[in-house]
């Protein structure tokens, strides 16, 4: 099935965000794209991002979707500048946890991931320098890792733009031209680009952009980072991980400093919103972190941030043509957090959407009609309590 009238020739995107990009760097092998901008490559939720990639455990539910992913991040590194850092990950568990914990750890095993579950003794003799002692064990991920989202974002921009794809930045989409139910252009401040299809991959923003009468499910919710300098920096067996209990994830930097993210909360006024790290965040992380790895008792502030990203009601992203949408328009947005690592399936996605071309995985969990009736004021629910 495909959501165009006719010949597709001409893609316009709307969004350098990560969705944006990859989903240029797929359709440009192909196809004539134009990426436009408001301001310019990863600058809102994408280069703002932990970069973390682990998508095993976000999509077990769905193992093709998480292969399909992890086979990107290997077969992309080392070109266009970018780098993928592969290091294990470990998602700490309480005594309430853990049986579902190794219950998810069997299924993923089985299905051929190198995932397993540790118990307190295993885990504590694997990574001594965390405190398990609250703890009843971890789920170990060893096909994790993390990337740089500003430099990923580019290196997806070069390849797409070796690919003949046009970059046109600082240039802000404000209207969706439809004639007889089909999409023609897109109007920009800097005037007007004929489409024969247009995706729209503008983060929390899509909605503006929708024509009357159509709508998406999503919502703007903040989250925020913290980097903490250790006493020591860390080693380079550091893990990934989560502590799910305290709300809280970190990744080691390339430097030995870690990096620690949290502090979710949904937005009603996104755009007005502070982009520093609010300071009872910044003190959680200061009590919290000493208590369960060593190291950090004298840890110095390095920096910290938040930014916006849009929320669905299933934390599952929306890339497909809404309901009444005009033939050939179609969202890619609603990536609670996790953007980064889902952003291999998006471009497969979209081109299975426009031409029928098989992405290779199950795309319904992407389905703008899963969702019984489109409200906005859901309740946000975080994806750190997958
Ligand atoms: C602090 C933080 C930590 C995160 N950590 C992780 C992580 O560890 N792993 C992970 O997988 N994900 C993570 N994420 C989530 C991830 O960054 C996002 O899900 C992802 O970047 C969303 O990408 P996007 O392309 O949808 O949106 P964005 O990156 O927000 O891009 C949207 C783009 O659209 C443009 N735009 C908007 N309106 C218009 C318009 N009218 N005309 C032209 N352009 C327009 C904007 O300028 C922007 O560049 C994190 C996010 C944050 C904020």
């Amino acid at each position: 099935m495909s959501t165009t009238d006719g010949e597709l020739e001409h893609v316009v995107i709307v969004g350098a965000g990560i969705a944006g990009c990859h989903t240029a760097r797929n359709l440009a092998a192909d196809h004539e794209v134009t990426v436009i901008d408001r301001t310019g490559v990863a600058a809102e939720a994408t280069g703002l991002s932990a970069g973390i990639v682990a998508p095993t455990l976000f999509y077990s539910d769905v193992p093709d979707i998480a292969r399909h992913a992890n086979a990107f991040f290997r077969e992309f590194d080392g070109t266009h500048g970018f780098e993928f850092t592969r290091r294990d990950r470990i998602d700490v568990m309480t005594d309430d946890e853990v049986a579902d914990a190794r219950a998810l750890a069997q299924r993923l095993a089985d299905e051929g991931f190198p995932v397993s579950f540790l118990g307190t003794e295993e885990v504590t003799e694997r990574y001594s320098e965390f405190d398990f002692d609250e703890f009843a064990g971890a789920v170990l991920y060893e096909d994790t890792g993390w990337v740089d989202p500003y430099t990923y974002a580019t290196a997806l921009q070069s390849a797409a733009e070796d690919r003949g794809a046009e970059f046109r930045l600082d240039s802000e989409v404000t209207d969706i031209d439809v004639e007889n139910g089909t999409v023609v252009s897109v109007e920009t401040d800097m005037g007007r680009v004929d489409a024969d299809a247009v995706v729209i991959a503008a983060g929390w923003r899509t909605r503006d952009l929708l024509p009357d009468g159509v709508d998406v499910p999503i919502r703007p919710y903040r989250t925020q980072v913290i980097v903490l300098e250790p006493d020591e920096p860390l080693t380079e067996q550091f893990p990934l991980g989560r502590i799910k209990s305290e709300h809280l994830y970190f990744r080691p930097e390339h430097n030995g400093d870690l990096l620690v993210g949290g502090g979710h909360h949904p937005l009603e006024t996104p755009a007005s919103a502070s982009k520093d790290a609010d300071e009872s965040f910044r003190l959680e992380i200061a009590d919290s972190v000493p208590e369960f790895i060593d190291g950090f008792g004298d840890a110095g502030f390095v920096n910290g941030w938040a930014g916006i990203d849009a929320a669905s009601p299933d934390t599952r992203p929306i890339v497909d043509a809404p309901e009444n949408a005009p033939t050939g328009v179609l969202v890619a947005t609603g990536f609670n957090g996790l953007g980064i690592m889902t952003s291999p399936v998006v471009g497969p996605t979209v081109r299975q959407r426009l031409t029928g071309t098989d992405a290779g995985f199950p795309i319904e969990p992407f389905a703008a009609d899963r969702f019984e009736r489109i409200d906005t004021s859901f309740e946000y629910v975080s994806t750190s309590e997958i």
